[in-house]
Parts: structure tokens; sequence; C-alpha cells
């Protein structure tokens, strides 16, 4: 592993944290370390301590913190244009459209800034399609249990934690419950009041849960029979993590809208609404819109992305590494009993265990690896897919050094 050379930036961290502590709302239970630097799947503090990064600012910066196209794009657009409004042609926004379309099963895209707004502009889609061709009844949406859309108003109405919704009631009417991967109960729910049924393929703030091959074809057909939109939320699990572009590739079976945002700008925000058939021209002028959405800068960065994704393949290394990563934790599940399950695909992987995993990440990160522990006793790994097996080696090491002193 090569060492940070750069000269870092001065700052008082001790203040700064107390700062942060004094004029932040505390959203976040922030850990007390400054990253100021980084590259390829290493961040550097304000101490100039090195860390292997396996969260990458939540599934975003999946090309790492070094790449030269995305950087490049960026610095070309800051020193042209930045944004324009979409009162006009964006050029780096068709051509992300376009690339973006032929890539997957869709015809057509919105860009907004963010995954909620994605998933909220899909559940509007939805609604308006249905309401168009049959009427205000239609307007019911289905999502899972254990899902995570989103943090505004009506993604809260489709995500299934008290956590995040307790206190912001009366949530709008109109938004279902079912367990995931519950055939017979989505049977039930389902009818012709339904606008959309909504899930991710592979669950990520829920715990890592991928969506059984046959729960998915059922949601297919159903959602055919009663002509309603099949949502996909592939904000965690898309755009390479999985081991393919898109998650639902695995299956083999497309949804009528898509939603894809984090890892699509490598940080910069966006968010996309990709959409097919009927599906793709239901927004006229005045039905949905943004300001900043799918600007100069956000577009051309996402553009470098894909394009490096389909380059260098990047799915397809997501897929080869993240085969080895899961061997190491299936290793790690024989050797330690409290480890209950080991699940996920390419470069999303999870660890269940029978003890609380704050602790463990917290132990982590003192030795210089940032995990991330979702659902309280679930190890969520969700390094830059460019994450070498080297960098895994040295963490599964690590890990199990304090697996054994539990
Ligand atoms: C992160 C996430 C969202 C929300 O995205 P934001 O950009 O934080 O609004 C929605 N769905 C899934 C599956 C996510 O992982």
């Amino acid at each position: 592993m090569k060492k940070n050379t750069k000269e870092l930036k001065k700052i008082n961290t001790e203040q700064l944290i107390e700062d942060g502590e004094n004029y932040l709302m505390n959203t976040y239970g922030r850990n007390p370390i400054v990253f100021v630097d980084g590259y390829d799947s290493t961040l550097v503090d304000s101490k100039g301590d090195e860390y292997i990064d396996f969260l990458s600012g939540i599934a975003v910066t999946s090309l790492g913190y070094s790449n030269e196209k995305v950087k490049e794009a960026m610095k070309y657009q800051v020193n042209t244009l930045v944004h324009t409004s979409n009162y006009f042609y964006i050029e780096p926004q068709v051509e992300l459209g376009k690339l973006l379309c032929e890539n997957s099963f869709a015809d057509k895209a919105f860009f907004g800034n963010s995954g909620a707004e994605a998933n909220e502009g899909a559940v509007k889609l939805a609604r308006r399609r249905a309401y168009n061709k049959y009427g205000a009844h239609k307007h019911e949406v289905i999502a899972m249990k254990s899902c995570f859309h989103g943090r505004t108003l009506a993604t809260l109405s489709i995500t299934d934690s008290e956590v995040y919704r307790k206190g912001y009631g009366p949530h709008p009417m109109g938004f279902i419950f079912t367990p995931f991967n519950d055939v017979e109960a989505l049977r039930k729910v389902i009818g012709e009041n339904t606008a959309a049924v909504i899930l991710e393929p592979i669950q990520g703030e829920g715990g890592v849960n991928p969506v059984d091959a046959e729960f998915l074809k059922v949601a297919r057909e159903l959602t055919s029979e009663y002509d309603c939109a099949l949502i996909f939320d592939e904000i965690q699990c898309g755009m390479g993590r999985s081991g393919k572009l898109f998650a639902h590739q695995h299956y083999g079976i497309e949804p009528d809208i898509m939603t894809l945002a984090k890892a699509l700008g490598n940080g910069v925000p966006i968010g996309a609404i990709l959409a097919k058939g009927d599906f793709a021209d239901v927004f006229t002028p005045g039905a949905h819109g943004t300001t900043f959405g799918g600007n100069q800068i956000a577009t051309a960065a996402a553009r470098a992305v894909v394009k490096e994704m389909l380059d260098r393949d990047i799915p397809g290394l997501a897929a080869e590494t993240g085969e080895y990563f899961k061997s190491q934790l299936l290793k790690l599940k024989d050797e330690f009993s409290f480890v209950k399950d080991v699940r996920g695909m390419g470069l999303i992987l999870g660890m269940e265990l029978e003890i609380k995993g704050a602790p463990i990440v917290k132990e982590m990160l003192s030795r210089k690896f940032v995990i991330n522990c979702t659902h309280d006793y679930v190890l969520r790994f969700i390094p830059p897919l460019i994450i070498t097996s080297e960098e895994i080696d040295s963490m599964i090491e690590n890990l199990r050094e304090i697996f054994k002193s539990q």
C-alpha cells in the first residue's frame, strides 16, 4: 500500500469537533475524526493517520477517492459552466441519460439531487400514471418490511423503521407495508387500487437482505396483472456494487421504474429516475421538476462515473473481489459461533452477529478500518469497488483478532 505523500492542510481538529457540536444539528453520532484527504480506498485524517475504507461514504465513493477521470470531468465543468437550469439542454445530462438508458432496461431518465428525491419522484410518477389511466382510487403504494427509501415525508411512508418515522405523523395515506419475500402476503395486499410496488433488490439499511428470485418473479407478474408500477430502488445496490451494473440483472427481471443515487456521482449529489414504456412518458412540463437536478457539474461527474464503470468493467471486478471477500467472511463464520449469517452479493456484504455490532465497529476504527453496522447486529461491508484482496485480508485479520477477544 502506498502512503499519502501530499502536504495535509493544517486544521485545529479539537476546535473543529467542538464547533461541530455547537453549530451542527445532532443528526448523527459523529466519530471524532476529520478526514482531509484520500486516495484509492484509503482515507487520511487531520492527524495524518490512514484508514482503509469499507463504507465508501455509505456506498457512494465506489471508484475510490482519487479517480482521475471523475476528477478531470469535474475540473473541466468547474472551469466552464456549473449550472444553467433545466430550461435549457445540458450536454452532460443528455449524454448521461443516453448512457444509462442504453445500458439498462430504461427508455428515459430524470435527474434529481438525492436518493430520497428520486424515490419521491418515482412514487409521483407511478401515481400520476395510475391516475391518468384509471382515476384517483388507484393510488396505493406497497413497500416491504425492513426497507429503506429515504427521509422525506413520502419516502418515510415507504421506510419501515420506527426510529425514522416516530414523531413525524400524521403520515400520508395510501402506503402499505408487506413482509419482504413473502409471496402470499403480497398477493393479499395488491389489487385494483395499487399504483406501485417498491422494493430494493438487495435491502441495504435493513441488514443486507437479497430478494428471493421467486418473490421477484411473482412481484413482476402481479404488478403487470394489475397494471401498476414495479419500482426497484437500486440507490444502494446498483451501479456495479452487486457484481452487475444493476442488481436486478442477477434475476433477469426488469422493473418499470428504477431509482439510482449514491454511487452514481461518486460523491457529487445526484439521483435518477429511470423508466420504460409508457412510464417513461408520464411526466410532462409542470408535472415534475427540479432547480438543481441534472445540472452540469453533477451530470459531468456521473457521466464520467458510468463511463469508468463500463470501460473498466467495474461490476465484473466487484463480482470477483466480492466472491473472495465473502469466502473470507464465511471462514470467520466457521470459526466463531456468534456469527449467525453471511449474506449479500458482490461488494454489498453483511455479517449477522448474535452480539451487538457497534462496539466492533468502534474497535475496528481504532485499528484504522472504517466499517459499519446496520440493524444493530449486522456488520455491513460496502467498500469502494476497487478495494484489493490485500486490503480485505488485513481487515479480516483485524476482525478475527477482535472476534477472538469476545
Ligand atoms: C441511501 C438510500 C436512500 C436515500 O438516499 P438519500 O440520498 O440519502 O436521500 C434511498 N434508498 C436506499 C436503498 C438507500 O440506500
